[in-house]
């Protein structure tokens, strides 16, 4: 699908437009508010973005961050109050009114058996310059900046081999591995658990760039068939890691962060 003229993505939006109150912004942080940098520690939200997504928290029912990252940094990075963030692809839930997250039950029993695992395999893998985050229940190894980069995943694929012997899940995303519990947690709990309790709420969007994204894409269809939702935009970002499902399965496709900043922009007219 070709990137939507500016005619075509507000065509696209209408149905958040016409009803804002009535409609979720969601979507995710690295890659698609975020450029991604050498370094997941390095990333920054442009200032311009963190003023689009405040400018959208009180026009519309619900605004919403779903991250890999814990909820906090999210938050964090962000820099926006007073709007929701799934954290963990869903695993904690931090409401726009509260300041600590909730974490998933199931989630929580496993954090010394990932951290156990995580800790050991880490420190194997180290010398290659994988860096580590400590995710609580997850933690994520990451290789992306490393001077041998077959290397290192080379050795990240024996680790995610071990993991799974071990009885752990892994999950891979854009230069990262990371060590999760087998517990299921997706982007599309996220979006799920988010809508939960907001029945007010009949149209939404999410826009991701990853594989991950493509669980709160599911989300968004299961919603529409079950008729919990009237709508749903689901917008891809489009980049040269990207999956190609991100684009294939989009109603809107956009070139990078700066893309989806336009789709921003758009959601302010409401
Ligand atoms: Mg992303």
């Amino acid at each position: 699908m070709p990137p939507q003229t500016a005619e075509g993505l507000a065509d696209a939006l209408r149905p958040l437009l016409e009803a804002p109150k009535r409609a979720a912004v969601l979507c995710d942080v690295d890659g698609t508010l975020a450029p991604i940098a050498p370094r997941a520690d390095a990333a920054r939200v442009p200032p311009e973005v963190s003023r689009a997504i405040a400018a959208l928290a009180p026009r519309y029912g619900l605004v919403g961050c779903i991250s890999g990252r814990s909820a906090l940094d999210a938050r964090r990075l962000v820099g926006v109050g007073g709007i929701a963030y799934a954290g963990m692809h869903g695993a904690e839930i931090l409401q726009p009114s509260e300041s600590r997250p909730a974490v998933s039950p199931a989630l929580a029993e496993y954090r010394d058996r990932v951290r156990g695992f995580a800790a050991t395999a880490w420190s194997r893998v180290r010398p290659l310059g994988i860096r580590h985050e400590d995710k609580g229940p997850i933690w994520a190894l990451h290789w992306r900046g490393v001077a041998n980069d077959a290397a290192a995943q080379t050795a990240l694929e024996e680790v995610a081999r071990e993991a799974e012997a071990e009885g752990l899940a892994v999950h891979w995303g854009r230069k990262v591995l990371e060590i999760r519990p087998p517990v299921r947690i997706s982007k599309a709990d996220a979006v799920t658990s988010l809508l939960e309790g907001r029945l007010a709420v009949r149209a939404a969007l999410f826009g991701g760039d990853d594989a991950t994204d493509l669980d709160a894409f599911d989300a968004l269809d299961s919603l529409v068939a079950r008729s919990r939702l009237d709508a749903a935009v689901k917008v891809g970002v489009a980049s040269a890691e990207g999956p190609e499902d991100i684009v294939r399965r989009a109603d809107v496709v956009v070139e990078g962060p700066a893309g989806f900043h336009d789709v921003l922009a758009a959601l302010a007219a409401a």
